[in-house]
């Protein structure tokens, strides 16, 4: 059996955008395809399960995480720490299946000069007053945080340019099936398929040499 790396697609948006209601169905509809756990500092929200949506860890765990260097990306977010272990790597590596990683833009960035064969994909929500609209109708913050997001959200969406895959969430099933469709691409990207090519290419060798 030849070794199979696994695809990695990193999704961002900003706050409200849509990202966690997308990536849901996604991962409901697409075997092979398993969720990056992430570490992070910030407490868990009702409902939320450590190993599930998070690893919920002290400072001072997160911080001897990063600094042994078993984390592939790492960032402050509204004063949280949140980074991608090595670990979910090799662990989907074992497990053969993809990857899907949920991380902020700057945790993208450093994807994306660690890992450039991963792909890339930016949620952005359809206008300033459906970002409104979604982050009022979630009923999670107080007027001041939705504040907060919304300019936090008009400095962070011009980051769609870095990205290589760009989806406006507008309807939400269209856009669940555009992030299937960009991951079936990565599945087919030539990086992704190398090993195997070559084995197929190897057979044809092996049946020139024996006739
Ligand atoms: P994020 O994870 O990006 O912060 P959520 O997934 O929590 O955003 O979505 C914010 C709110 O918008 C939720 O109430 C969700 O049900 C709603 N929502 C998400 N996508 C759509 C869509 N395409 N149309 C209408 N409402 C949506
Ligand atoms: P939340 O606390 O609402 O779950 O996430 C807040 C922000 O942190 C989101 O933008 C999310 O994408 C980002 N985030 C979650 N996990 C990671 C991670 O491992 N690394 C980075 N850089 N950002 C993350």
């Amino acid at each position: 059996m030849s070794e199979r790396l696994p695809s990695v697609i990193v999704v961002s948006a900003p706050s409200g955008a849509g990202k966690s209601t997308v990536l849901a169905r996604v991962l409901d509809d697409m075997p092979g395809l398993r969720f990056s756990v992430s570490h992070t500092t910030r407490p868990p929200r009702p409902g939320e399960r450590d190993g599930v949506e998070y690893h919920f860890v002290e400072r001072s765990v997160f911080e001897g995480l990063r600094d042994d260097g078993k984390l592939l990306e790492w960032a402050e977010v509204h004063g949280n720490l949140y980074g991608t272990g090595l670990a979910e790597h090799g662990q989907a590596r074992a497990e053969g299946v993809d990857l899907l990683l949920d991380v902020d833009v700057q945790g993208a960035a450093q994807v994306r000069e660690k890992m450039p064969e991963a792909v890339t994909v930016f949620i952005l929500p359809p206008s300033y007053e459906v970002l409104e609209r979604r982050l009022r109708g979630r009923g999670q913050d107080d007027e001041a945080t939705v504040k907060r997001r919304l300019a936090a959200a008009g400095r962070e969406l011009h980051a769609f340019e870095r990205y290589d895959y760009a989806i406006v969430n507008d309807d939400l099933g269209a856009c669940v099936e555009a992030l299937k469709s960009i991951v079936r691409a990565a599945r087919c990207r030539v990086s992704h398929v190398a090993e195997r090519a070559r084995a197929v290419e190897r057979t044809f060798k092996s049946a020139k040499e024996s006739n």
